[in-house]
C-alpha cells in the first residue's frame, strides 16, 4: 500500500502517504467533500464500479482517508486498512462482517464496554452464539472451541486492569483450526505491539486514543489483508461508519508525532508506575511494565517497543481514598478516554458499577480503590509531584 518500506515508525508517520495523493503539497490538503467530480462518463462509470474509490462518495472513500490508511498499514505491517467514523464503528463493522447466523464467536471476558455490548447484546439477536473466557489462559480458549466457531476476539492489552492475552498462542490456536483472530490493539499502538506479526489476522484500533493523541477527534481503523478489509469495506458502505475527512486530516496530523508521544508516554508511565508502587497510601499497580505485574513476562515478549501510557492502582482507603485522590490533582482531569497529550484519571469502580453491576465488577477485580490513569505528556516529575500531593488526601491519617 505504502511506498515506503524498511524504515522505522519514526519514518513511516513522515513519509508511508507520499503518492498516495496526486498533489505536490509537502503538508497534505483536506478533501472536505461529499462527492467528488467525474470528467466523462467513462470515468463516472469507473468511479461507481470500482470497489473502494477514494473520489466518488466519501462514504466509499477520500484521498484524505487514503492517505492515514496508507500511513497506519505500513506502522501495523498490515497489506490494507479501513479507516472509520470511531474505533467501535471498526469493531462492530468488523465483526459483523464476519459472522453470521449460526456461528460461534470466543472473546474475552474483559472487553471495552461497547464490545462487551455488541457480544452480549447484538450479536445474540443476529443467531451468534458468544462465550467469553479469561484471557489470561490460552487453554481457555482452546476449551472454548466448537465446530461453529468462527472468530476469537482479543484485546490487549485490556482495560482497566491491563490484563495480557497470549497473542501468539491465541493464533496459533487458532490457526490450526481454521478460525479467524481479530485484536483490539488500542492499548498497546502499533509502537509497542505488532498482533499481525505474532499471527493474528486483524488489528482494530480506536484512533481516538493513542492514534490521535490530541483528545480533539474520534476515529477507528481496522488493518489486515487486502481480501478480507475489502470485505469489511462492503458492509461499512451499507452501515454507514464514515469518519468525517476533517477528523481523518486531524488523525494523519497526530500520526506524525505518534513515536515521539508514545516513546514519551511509555517512559514516564514506567516512572510514575514505579513511583506509586512504593507509595504507602497505594496498595496494589496494575502496569504491565513492572515486574510486579502476574505477565510481565509476557508483556515483554509481547510489547516489544514499551509498555503503553495506561495503568490503574489501588488507594489503601477504598473508595473514598480514590474520589479524595483524583479529586486533589491539579494535572488530572475527571475524564474518560485516554491516550492524548493530557494526563486524566477516571474511577473505574464507579463506572462499572452503574453499566454491569457492583458485584460483576468486584467479580473483575474492579475495586472501589481503583483509579484509572491515562499518562499525557507533561513532564514526569510534575506529575509524580501532583501524584505525591494528591494521595496525601487519600492517607488514613488526612485530615478531612
Ligand atoms: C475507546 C476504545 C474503543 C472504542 O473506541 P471509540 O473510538 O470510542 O469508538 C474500543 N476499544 C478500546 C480498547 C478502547 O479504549
Amino acid at each position: 500500500m505504502s511506498l515506503i518500506t524498511d524504515v522505522h515508525a519514526d519514518t513511516v508517520v513522515a513519509h508511508a502517504d507520499r503518492g498516495i495523493d496526486a498533489d505536490s503539497d509537502v503538508a497534505p490538503p483536506i478533501h472536505q467533500t461529499a462527492p467528488f467530480r467525474a470528467m466523462s462518463d467513462d470515468e463516472f462509470a469507473l468511479m461507481s464500479n470500482t470497489p473502494r474509490h477514494n473520489r466518488n462518495y466519501t462514504r466509499d472513500g477520500n484521498p484524505t482517508f487514503s492517505r492515514v490508511e496508507a500511513v497506519l498499514a505500513a506502522l501495523e505491517g498490515a497489506e490494507a486498512a479501513l479507516l472509520t467514523a470511531s474505533g467501535m464503528g471498526a469493531i462492530s463493522t468488523t465483526v459483523l462482517t464476519l459472522v453470521g447466523s449460526g456461528d460461534h464467536v470466543i472473546a474475552q471476558r474483559t472487553h471495552y464496554m461497547g464490545t462487551a455490548q455488541l457480544l452480549a447484546t447484538i450479536l445474540p439477536r443476529f443467531g451468534v452464539d458468544v462465550t467469553l473466557v479469561d484471557q489470561t489462559s490460552p487453554q481457555a480458549f482452546a476449551d472454548a472451541v466448537t465446530v461453529k466457531t468462527k472468530l476469537i476476539l482479543v484485546e490487549t492489552p485490556a482495560n482497566p486492569l491491563l490484563t495480557i492475552t497470549d497473542l501468539a498462542a491465541v493464533a496459533e490456536l487458532a490457526r490450526s483450526r481454521r478460525i479467524l483472530t481479530l485484536c483490539d490493539s488500542t492499548i498497546a499502538t502499533p509502537v509497542n505491539q505488532l498482533p499481525l506479526s505474532l499471527g493474528i489476522d486483524l488489528v482494530v484500533h480506536s484512533a481516538t486514543k493513542f492514534l490521535g493523541g490530541h483528545h480533539d477527534l474520534m476515529a477507528g481503523v481496522v488493518l489486515g489483508s487486502r481480501e478480507i478489509i475489502e470485505r469489511v469495506w462492503h458492509t461499512a458502505v451499507a452501515l454507514g461508519p464514515v469518519p468525517d475527512p476533517f477528523a481523518a486530516w486531524l488523525l494523519l496530523r497526530g500520526l506524525r508525532t505518534l513515536p515521539l508521544r508514545v516513546e514519551r508516554q511509555n517512559r514516564t508511565a514506567l516512572e510514575v508506575a514505579r513511583f506509586l508502587e512504593g507509595h504507602p497510601a497505594v496498595s496494589r499497580v496494575h502496569y504491565p511494565g513492572l515486574a510486579s505485574h502476574a505477565q510481565h513476562e509476557l508483556a515483554r515478549r509481547q510489547m516489544g517497543g514499551g509498555f503503553g501510557g495506561l495503568m490503574s492502582f489501588e488507594v489503601g482507603t477504598g473508595s473514598r481514598g480514590a474520589h479524595a485522590v483524583v479529586g486533589a490533582m491539579r494535572l488530572v482531569s475527571r475524564a474518560v478516554s485516554f491516550g492524548g497529550f493530557e494526563s486524566l484519571a477516571t474511577l473505574p469502580g464507579a463506572m462499572w458499577s452503574g453499566s454491569v453491576g457492583a458485584s460483576k465488577a468486584a467479580e473483575a477485580g474492579i475495586t472501589e480503590g481503583l483509579v484509572r490513569l491515562s499518562i499525557g505528556l507533561e513532564h514526569p516529575s510534575d506529575l509524580i509531584a501532583d501524584l505525591d500531593n494528591a494521595l496525601q488526601a487519600a492517607s488514613p491519617g488526612a485530615s478531612r
